[in-house]
């Protein structure tokens, strides 16, 4: 289900050729009253439904006539059957056509371990386009067709006067959430032609240079969030197995659990935006049009014990990576991958390679000694160079002016 969500948004996008808009999903968790929450859980179950009557008739008409019936035929079928919005039946179709599409896509390439839609669902994800919504300030009002109670929600402040493409309901971690799409204006190109690259790091979340300049971000306050997490998260566990299933204790140990989760989550993505974001405004300041990011899938693969393995699993650098690249592709800046094997291991001055273990580096070929320069920053400046010349270039020019940041922490409000 997951990964279909972002279908209708794919389709609006390629209605507006001229792009004088960004289109982007924004998600915050809701705080509904009783009344809201069952009104929500009927939506969900109602769309459930759709999902069950599609994959139903889909699978029996071609089971009795061979024959796969289309999607406007389905559509054409299931509506006005439903206590929602006709554009929102449609939208669950239209899910599910996606669906199979990209099962017969996978299977067609081989990959035969995913299934075409057969499990019946009890809830689903709800989706509104842009003629059921209806937007007044902060309050935003879902409807689910005529003579039927619309679903109101308060939107976030910062939503309050952006238009509203699309809304989704959707349940995750014990609470509803909702899933906007919203326009913002496009912002202005960067103009220029200076490369930059990037190198990733645990301890210092970002390296950035373009061989003049550095800045290094550090990355122990993530660390540190990562820590804390699964150190709560062990204990939770341990006291959840230990209760029966279906016990009040273990709801109430469940409900914690997520509770947890969804705060820490919540901190951890606010510094990877913070990262992302300062690497952005440190790029537009020196009009950097194309970056250069270190791939370091080697490293994680590697196995280094358990410990060492788990920090690694958790190093968000994917998470980061895609949020570098739809901030700088906004400003018409272009992230490529770059595999960084020895970059940061290889002496800028001999050329040699020295396995690194210290911040600084240090060169091992006993002739040259060359040392005095932060490790991540000769990785970064190593990417660099290895990306626009293909290798390693002896005697390089290395970043002189190096500047440190730690991601600044504003603690966003703890979900309820
Ligand atoms: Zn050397």
């Amino acid at each position: 289900m997951s990964r279909c969500k972002n279908n209708a948004v794919k389709k609006l996008k390629a209605h507006s050729p001229e792009q004088a808009v960004d289109i982007l999903v924004e998600k915050f968790p809701l705080h509904l009253n009783p009344e809201q929450t069952a009104l929500a859980r009927s939506l969900q179950m109602e769309a459930a439904k759709v999902w069950n009557a599609a994959c139903n008739i889909h699978r029996t008409i071609y089971g009795r006539y061979g024959y796969w019936l289309s999607e406007g035929a389905i559509k054409a079928l299931l509506k006005g059957k439903y206590c929602l919005h006709s554009q929102s039946v449609q939208a669950v179709v239209e899910t599910y056509f996606e669906c199979c599409e990209r099962t017969r896509e996978l299977h067609e390439r081989g990959n035969t371990g995913w299934r075409y839609p057969y499990r019946r669902k009890r809830f689903f994800t709800v989706t509104w386009k842009e003629a059921a919504i209806t937007h007044k300030g902060r309050i935003l009002k879902l409807s689910n067709g005529w003579g039927r109670e619309p679903l109101i929600v308060k939107l976030p402040q910062r939503l309050a006067n952006t238009a509203i493409l699309q809304a989704q309901l959707v349940w995750h971690r014990n609470q509803y959430w909702l899933h906007v799409t919203v326009e913002k204006p496009v912002l202005l190109k960067v103009q220029g032609n200076v490369c930059a690259a990037i190198d990733p790091g645990e301890v210092h979340a970002l390296t950035i240079t373009d061989g003049e300049e550095a800045l290094v971000i550090s990355g122990r306050l993530l660390r540190s969030l990562n820590r804390l997490r699964n150190k709560v998260l062990r204990q939770l566990q341990r006291a959840i197995s230990k209760t029966k299933k279906g016990s009040r204790k273990r709801r109430k140990l469940l409900a914690k659990k997520y509770r947890f989760l969804n705060w820490i989550e919540r901190r951890i993505e606010h510094i990877l935006h913070t990262v992302s974001a300062r690497a952005v405004r440190w790029c537009l300041e020196r009009s950097v049009k194309t970056v250069y990011i270190g791939n370091p899938e080697g490293v994680r693969e590697k196995d280094c014990g358990r410990h060492h393995n788990q920090r690694m699993g958790q190093w968000a650098f994917g998470k980061l990576r895609d949020l570098l690249a739809y901030k700088l592709k906004r400003h018409g800046i272009e992230l490529i991958p770059v595999d960084e094997r020895g970059t940061s291991g290889t002496c800028p001055v001999c050329g040699e390679y020295t396995r690194q273990t210290g911040r600084v580096y240090r060169c091992g070929n006993a002739s040259c000694g060359f040392t005095g320069i932060h490790r991540d920053v000769l990785g970064a400046s190593g990417i660099l160079d290895k990306a626009l010349d293909g290798s390693f270039t002896r005697g390089r020019r290395l970043p002189g002016k190096v500047e440190y940041l730690r991601p600044q922490v504003l603690a966003p409000q703890k979900a309820a």
